[in-house]
């Protein structure tokens, strides 16, 4: 392999072999044609490794892809697997598919475990004493306000890690024409999780100017609006993450609902307010909200990698039959 990028001339790594490659470099493989490549992470160019450095590579490649590793994503070319801190990119036949969900439990069972440290409890304490003298001096926009919270814990980490608002934008009211521009985090659980007219999950928040309220009157947020700020609102709600008892259910109700889309498609269905939701539900929703947003991130990314694949493909083709 080089150490340069053919293309950026950007260092991909210290030394000529696998071992010697940065982090954050991909690294492609094609075991059908016994072909490698290192993927610049600045210009996204394929570099092709020498025919004598492959063979071994490859070896070493196919393990790892198989032994303790993930596929993150895979289309019927190419398949990105995570795999000791790497990324590789496997380009051919993919074997078989692998539900990526579990990963959020496992990140709301640590933010369990920072929630429940000494330290945040103390932080808490001092933070509230911080917030007082602030509010004192009028800053209360930036220490915060926790006078009368029933959780003051949970209310200081929420506002430590979030602030107060949840989202920024234009949102209209398709009955009153009435636009949100900003929501607010305390008015999240009035939200309205239900299906859009293509029958995606979208958010909304229930028009304050239209009286009688309806589900229909409601500040609609788009696809993609509605993701985010499920993301970020749902992190808000269950800020204090969860214990494992808890995650073991909510597995079982995304497990029930036969996949993550199909439990968010379902809850949509029944038209409801966050606030309505129980608990387990709630975890179960941030688990699949965030694996939805990932499977997004990857598709669009996994496109990229195939149409380098195929530029690469067919100059290795080229270079090949040179050599
Ligand atoms: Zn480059
Ligand atoms: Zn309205």
């Amino acid at each position: 392999m080089d150490r340069y990028c053919l293309y950026c001339d950007r260092a991909l790594a210290g030394r000529q072999d696998l071992r010697g490659v940065r982090p954050n470099v991909r690294i492609a493989f094609d075991s059908k044609n016994e072909r490698v490549w290192t993927i610049c992470d600045r210009c996204h160019g394929w570099n092709l490794w020498w025919t004598d450095d492959r063979a071994h590579a490859l070896e070493t490649l196919e393990r790892r892809a198989r032994d303790r590793a993930r596929v993150l994503f895979e289309t019927d070319h190419v398949a990105l697997i995570e795999s000791e801190g790497r990324q590789l990119v496997r380009v051919g036949a993919p074997p078989s598919r692998e539900e990526a969900w579990w990963r959020y439990g496992r990140q709301l069972r640590r933010r369990r475990d920072h929630f429940t440290s000494s330290l945040t409890g103390v932080g808490a304490a001092t933070y509230t004493a911080v917030s007082t003298l602030g509010r004192s001096l009028g800053f209360e926009s930036v220490t915060g306000d926790f006078r009368g919270v029933t959780n003051r814990r949970v209310e200081v980490l929420r506002w430590r890690r979030f602030r107060g608002t949840a989202w920024c934008g234009r949102a209209p009211c398709p009955s009153c024409n009435s636009v949100l521009i900003r929501l607010f985090f305390f008015k999240s659980p009035d939200l309205v999780l239900a299906p859009d007219a293509d029958g995606l999950p979208m958010v909304g928040l229930p028009c304050s100017r239209c009286d009688p309220w309806t589900v229909e009157k409601t500040y609609g947020f788009s696809p993609q609006a509605s993701e985010w700020v499920l993301q970020r609102v749902l992190a808000w709600h269950n800020v204090g993450g969860a214990t494992q008892r808890e995650l073991d259910k909510a597995v079982r109700l995304i497990d029930g609902a036969g996949s993550a889309a199909e439990f968010v498609g379902t809850l949509a269905g029944r038209r409801q307010q966050l606030r309505q939701l129980p608990r387990i539900e709630r975890l179960a929703l941030e688990i699949c909200v965030n694996d939805g947003a990932e499977r997004h991130r990857l598709a669009a990314l996994a496109a990229d990698l195939e149409a380098g694949w195929r530029r690469a493909d067919e100059l290795a083709g080229i270079i090949d039959a040179e050599l």
